[in-house]
């Protein structure tokens, strides 16, 4: 029988092997999805709450157990996985608090006697997601959607299918009905089957440009909604007035955190000229200090790649971008030993053109990048095929928000790192994908925006 492996990726051992279901089974559960649903949607908001506030409750109390299991999967360090469920548990708790209100029936005034904007449930929608976020990215898409009255199938990524279960048992332990979340342990290549499938109402992956690509023009054939959550290559733009400790500071953490394989990390520091060496040396100092170790130890900054093949594809990025002119002034060696570690590294003096600059870099390498003045700097963080955050680091936040306003992104943080919070939309352009999820905008994407004219 096929299996899916979890291996650790700070020792390369294997975890567990997870049986796949089949095809046939995989469409039988979303034919219950499917039943559920005509259950689940005539439930009222504040029925629904009830649940999503218990989920929250699971995970708070579930939350050591949650965060190894996350840390021996995908080698995020334990600090951050705890971090992680406890974000899991506020967006439960925010669309079972908001869903009500974000989804209320809007009056429009025409010549009716009444007429309004409604927004219904539209049924199983399944998701497609990734390892590097395993708990937060299933429960980003299954919170706003299940409270919109909406039943949610997962298709989570192979390595990460401990986790899947967990989330799974999660819900039925806060009490949700059966079938009202499923998790479908089946091989991408299966997705499509279960996209054209008849009970399948609509499609969110997160992911990679190629998945994004592969199942937008599957669903695209059968007319269903996509929401594509992609990758980015984040520029964050500091300008010379800037406090080079705190902004230092924040561009370790950016590019390291959850082992620098993050959609939103900051991946492209465009620095302006007058403080450009004096970024590099302060950055490549503190970056230098950044422990890397196995990331049960809580006194790691940084962990293991979540994949050796991943880690292996990021060193050839790397040195790609060192041969066509990159220079590269820490890391960048794939060190002995076990695991599917990768050093914090730095690649200074990039130009469009180069690897590091056109592409993402999705682990714990850092591209730095000169730029004359404010308009070159915005040029350069515009000039990239994904929208996804951005950011601007400076003492005046008017010229932060002037530069904010003109970088092409989803999203522009002035002086703080760009972060998913479920009161503000998040989501990208250009190749990081299209739609949003989180806050209003997130909840209205998987419902039938409905017109009612009584006339
Ligand atoms: P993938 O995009 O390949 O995997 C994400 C999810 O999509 C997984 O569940 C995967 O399943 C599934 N999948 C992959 N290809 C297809 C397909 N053709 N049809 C249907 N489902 C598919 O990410 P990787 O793990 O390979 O990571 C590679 C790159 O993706 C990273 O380097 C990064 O650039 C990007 N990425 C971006 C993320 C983000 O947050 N935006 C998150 C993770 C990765 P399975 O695991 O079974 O292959």
């Amino acid at each position: 029988m096929a299996t899916a492996k979890s291996i650790n990726p700070a020792t390369g051992e294997t975890i567990k092997e997870y049986n796949r279901i089949s095809t046939k089974e995989a469409l039988a559960k979303i034919a219950a999805s499917k039943m559920e649903f005509h259950q689940w949607k005539q439930k009222t908001f504040a029925e629904r709450a009830k649940l999503m506030y218990a989920l929250a409750d699971v995970l708070d109390e579930n939350k050591e157990e949650y965060a190894q299991l996350t840390t021996r999967e995908m080698g995020k360090i334990i600090g951050q996985a705890r971090k992680e469920i406890e974000k899991c548990a506020l967006v439960c708790r925010y669309y079972a608090e908001h869903a009500a209100t974000l989804l209320a029936d809007e009056t429009v005034k025409t010549e009716a006697t009444k007429s309004y904007v409604t927004f219904q449930p539209i049924g199983v929608i399944l998701a497609v997601m990734p390892w590097n976020f395993p708990f937060y990215q299933a429960i980003r898409f299954a919170a706003p959607s299940l409270m919109a009255g909406n039943t949610g199938v997962l298709k989570h990524a192979s390595n990460v299918q401990g986790c899947a279960l967990a989330i799974e048992e999660a819900f039925l332990k806060a009490g949700f009905p059966k079938d009202v979340f499923t998790n479908l342990n089946i091989d991408s290549k299966e997705v499509k089957i279960l996209i054209e499938d008849k009970n399948i109402a609509a499609i969110t992956l997160t992911g990679s440009d190629a998945a994004g690509r592969s199942i937008a023009a599957i669903a695209g054939q059968n007319l269903k909604k996509t929401v594509m959550e992609l990758g980015g290559s984040d520029a964050y733009i500091i300008l010379e007035d800037v406090d080079l400790e705190k902004a230092t500071d924040l561009a370790t953490l950016g590019r390291l955190q959850n082992n620098g394989q993050t959609c939103i990390a900051a991946k492209r520091f465009i620095v302006l000229d007058a403080i450009y060496d004096d970024f590099v040396a302060l950055f490549t100092k503190k970056m230098k200090a950044a422990k890397m170790g196995e990331p049960t130890n809580e006194d790691v900054y940084f962990g293991p790649m979540a994949r050796i093949d991943l880690r292996d594809e990021l060193h050839e990025q790397v040195t790609k971008t060192i041969k066509q002119g990159g220079r590269l002034v820490l890391g960048g060696t794939i060190p002995q030993g076990k695991g599917a570690y990768y050093p914090a590294t730095i690649l200074t003096d990039l130009k469009p053109g180069m690897e590091a600059f056109d592409n993402e870099l999705f682990g714990p390498v850092a591209s730095v990048i000169r730029a004359k003045d404010d308009a070159h700097a915005v040029e350069l963080a515009n000039n990239s095929q994904f929208g996804l955050g951005s950011g601007v680091f400076t003492k005046d936040k008017r010229r932060g928000e002037k530069l904010a306003l003109q970088l092409e992104a989803g999203s522009s943080f002035v002086n703080k790192l760009v972060v998913s919070d479920p009161r503000l939309p998040f989501g990208g352009i250009k190749n990081s994908g299209y739609g949003r999820e989180l806050a209003a905008y997130g909840i209205r994407e998987f419902v039938n925006t409905k017109t009612i004219w009584i006339d």
